[in-house]
């Protein structure tokens, strides 16, 4: 099978570890390109990954949220979901950053 991303690479089958934020999930099966890196667990591995992610109570926390506004600065509402699992509170100071055109990443500081 060549690799769909570079088009040139081939795959190799390696245990890679598999991190969600902090936590460490633990090492799974995944193809490896040779070139350019790119990985893809395979259908088990995605199993165990999604198991591993319910145990840890972080499985389906991505929520869907609206931006509103306050004078000139758009409110981002983070649910309390992913502000638990994150741990930040009200008050608290974080980063916020573009990554690219309607994408942003939030830090805790
Ligand atoms: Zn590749």
């Amino acid at each position: 099978m060549e690799c769909p991303i570079c088009e040139s690479g081939k795959f190799v089958r390696k245990k890679i570890e598999y991190k969600y934020k902090d936590e460490y999930f633990g090492k799974y099966d995944a193809d490896v390109c040779n070139k350019c890196g790119e990985a893809f667990f395979t259908e088990e591995a995605s199993d165990l990954i999604e198991k591993k992610a319910k145990e840890l109570g972080v499985w389906g926390i991505e929520k869907k949220t609206k931006i509103s506004h306050s004078g000139n600065s758009l409110i981002v509402r983070i649910p309390k979901a992913i502000a638990k699992f994150i741990d930040i509170e009200e008050g608290e100071e974080v980063i916020i950053r573009p990554e690219g055109k309607k994408k942003f990443s939030v830090d805790a500081t």
